[in-house]
Formats: structure tokens, C-alpha cells, sequence
């Protein structure tokens, strides 16, 4: 079946076609420019954004495809979680093209998708994976036995997410928003042993409660004090040094507990996905670590980490393959969607 998947949670349109497991085209529209100067993600500016670009970008996909609106079997959608009006303008849009041309309508989790992307990738899952998807609102481990009927949530952030956390740091280095990024290459010309800033939840008393949690929110407060020291004693800020060493921190509590997950649940295949993923420290530690622990490691190109319609067509069309139940027409959004839903 050739499936149309819709993505709209956050500041990208994306609209992807995938048929059987062969994704065909993957059109994305990002708002980020328009909320870079505000410093975060503007969800009116958004919603607009969404707005004007979402006829566009299906009608590119299909062109880019050379697919007829005809042909498609099915359409899906992110349900949630995210913003409330991004969201909502997908789902328009979704419903709109399944009553109109009288396929039916799969509303599916975000944050699933992002784990959902690499199959497109990398082929269909073995029989059980565990996925880690980090993002700018998530960070998430995921015991997947089958990605639309049998996700289980071990752990996931008590505060920020990663992405969160880098950005925040990225504020107070004085870097552009997302700061995400910026750190990423900072890190890279820093030592990431020059400062050893703290392992959030991996003490031995977090271990009953929140072994496979995170917490980025103290890591972050350490960040701060650590530069406030420094300029209150007249010194300079070693950047590059704090970048990587920070970045060190969050690539170490990530792998180190996706990777005792791992190991507790007998699971040799790690899908890491989720914006970011797209960073550099966690790749190249994440890799190591596999590799020590004979670990399988899948993570997606950078385009299919970040927000994208081919995550939600992947779901989709798993959904479709399922046979599972589609989705009601009246399909409400959930801005937070839970990991226990995968359909909507
Ligand atoms: P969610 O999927 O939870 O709704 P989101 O859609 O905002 O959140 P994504 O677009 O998947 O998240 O990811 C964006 C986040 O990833 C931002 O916080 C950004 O700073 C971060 N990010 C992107 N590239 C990198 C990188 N190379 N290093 C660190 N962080 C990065
Ligand atoms: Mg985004
Ligand atoms: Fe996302």
C-alpha cells in the first residue's frame, strides 16, 4: 500500500510517501528561521508557518514522486504529542484528504515515529530492539517488541530533555538558538575530560527508582554555577573545554543506561533516534559502546533524525500492515500523546 504521512508537531512540515518499505519522497518546510530570533519555538508563528506551507509540501511530494493523490491507500498523521495548533493543522489537513478521497486516516505517536524512521533505513526490525529517542522534548528508552503493538517505556527524562538541556546551555554560552548544534561543534575542539560535571540519576540510590531514567536539569544548574564562578573571579570561559565536557556528561548518562538496558533485557539491536541524535558525541560514544557490549547500533542519517513526514509514514504504514483498527475521522490531537500509544 503506498501510505501519506503528515507531520506537523513543531516548527517542520513534513509529508513523506512510503510504499511497502521503500520510502518514495520525503518533503520537509521548517519555521526554525522565523523563531531563531525569539530564542525558542513560537507556536502562533508555527501554526502559521504550518498553514501556508502544508498544500505546498504535499503537492511537492507528490510531483517529486510522480505520484497521483489517487494512488495513495492511506493517510497518516501525527496525533501527538506537541503543539496544540501545529498539530491540529496537520490533522486538518490529514482528515481532509482521507474523507476526500475516501482512504482511511492513522493517527500516530511522535515520538515513536522517531524510532519508527529506520526501518526505512535499515530495514525491518529484528524481533526486539531497544530504542532510544532523543529529541528536543524527549528522552525516552523504549523496549520495542513490535513498534505498533508492543512498545514498553522503561525510563524517560524527570526534567529537560537532552536537546532541551543543550539549547539551555547553549543560551547562557551566549550561542544562537538551537543551541543544540553550536555546542556539538564547540565540543569538538574542546577536552571533554577538563571538567567533570555530574552523571544525573546514576547513583546507587537512583537505582531501585530511576535506573533507566534521566535528569539533564542538575547537569545544566552545574553548567551555569560553573561559568558564574569563573566570570564573578574575573576569568575567562574556557567554551570549548565546558562544551565538551557538558556534552561528554549527557552522551555518558545516555549510553551507559541504554546500554545496562540493554543487557538487563537480553537485546542486541539499539535504534537510536530523535533530533538529537543528529549529535556527534553521542554517535561516537554510542558506537564505542556498542561495539564493547556487541550491540548492534542503527542510528538514521541526520535528515530522518530531525522532524520529518517518513517517520510518520514508516508508523503508518506498520500500522497499515498490522491491520490494525484506523483512526476515528473525529481524531482529536494530544499535545501529550503518551509512549503508551502508538495509534491513535
Ligand atoms: P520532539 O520530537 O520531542 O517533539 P523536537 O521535534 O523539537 O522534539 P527534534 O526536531 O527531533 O525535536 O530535535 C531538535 C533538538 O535536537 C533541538 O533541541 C536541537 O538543539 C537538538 N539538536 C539537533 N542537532 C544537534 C546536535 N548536533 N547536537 C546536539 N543537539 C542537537
Ligand atoms: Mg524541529
Ligand atoms: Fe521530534
Amino acid at each position: 500500500p503506498l501510505v501519506l504521512g503528515i507531520e506537523s508537531s513543531c516548527d517542520e512540515t513534513g509529508v513523506a510517501l512510503v510504499r511497502g518499505g521503500e520510502l518514495l519522497v520525503d518533503a520537509v518546510a521548517s519555521s526554525m528561521d522565523e523563531h531563531a530570533r525569539y530564542g525558542g519555538i513560537i507556536p502562533e508563528v508555527a501554526s502559521r508557518a504550518h498553514l501556508e506551507a502544508m498544500v505546498p509540501t504535499i503537492e511537492r511530494a507528490l510531483a517529486e514522486a510522480d505520484v497521483d493523490l489517487g494512488q495513495v491507500d492511506a493517510i497518516a498523521v501525527t496525533a501527538g504529542p506537541g503543539l496544540v495548533g501545529p498539530l491540529t493543522i496537520g490533522a486538518a489537513a490529514a482528515k481532509a484528504l482521507s474523507i476526500g478521497l475516501g482512504v482511511p486516516l492513522y493517527g500516530v505517536n511522535h515520538v515513536i515515529g522517531h524510532a519508527a524512521v529506520d526501518e526505512l533505513v535499515h530495514g525491518p526490525f529484528p524481533e526486539r530492539v531497544m530504542a532510544l529517542v532523543v529529541s528536543g522534548g524527549h528522552s525516552s528508552l523504549l523496549l520495542v517488541d513490535d513498534i505498533v503493538t508492543g512498545v514498553t517505556e522503561l525510563g524517560s527524562t524527570l526534567d529537560d530533555a537532552a536537546g532541551e538541556a543543550f539549547d539551555k546551555v547553549g543560551r547562557l554560552l551566549g550561542l544562537p538558538y538551537p543551541g543544540g548544534p553550536h555546542i556539538d561543534r564547540l565540543a569538538r575542539e574542546g577536552d571533554p575530560t577538563a571538567i567533570r560535571f555530574p552523571r544525573g540519576l546514576t547513583a546507587a540510590k537512583d537505582q531501585a527508582k530511576h535506573a533507566y531514567d534521566f535528569s539533564f536539569s542538575g547537569l545544566k544548574t552545574s553548567v551555569a554555577r560553573w561559568v558564574e564562578t569563573r566570570e564573578d573571579a574575573g576569568q575567562a570561559v574556557p567554551v570549548a573545554d565546558v562544551a565538551a565536557s557538558f556534552a561528554a556528561a549527557v552522551a555518558d548518562v545516555l549510553t551507559a543506561k541504554t546500554i545496562a538496558a540493554c543487557r538487563r533485557h537480553g537485546i542486541d539491536t539499539l535504534v537510536v533516534g530523535g533530533g538529537f541524535s543528529a549529535n556527534s558525541q553521542l554517535r561516537e560514544l554510542a558506537a564505542l559502546r556498542c561495539a564493547e557490549a556487541g550491540i548492534e547500533l542503527r542510528i538514521p542519517p541526520i535528515k530522518f533524525c530531525t522532524d520529518n513526514g517518513a517517520m510518520i509514514a514508516a508508523l503508518g504504514a506498520a500500522a497499515v500492515r498490522r491491520g490494525i483498527a484506523p483512526s476515528d475521522l473525529s481524531l482529536p490531537v494530544d499535545s501529550s500523546m503518551p509512549l503508551t500509544r502508538t495509534t491513535a
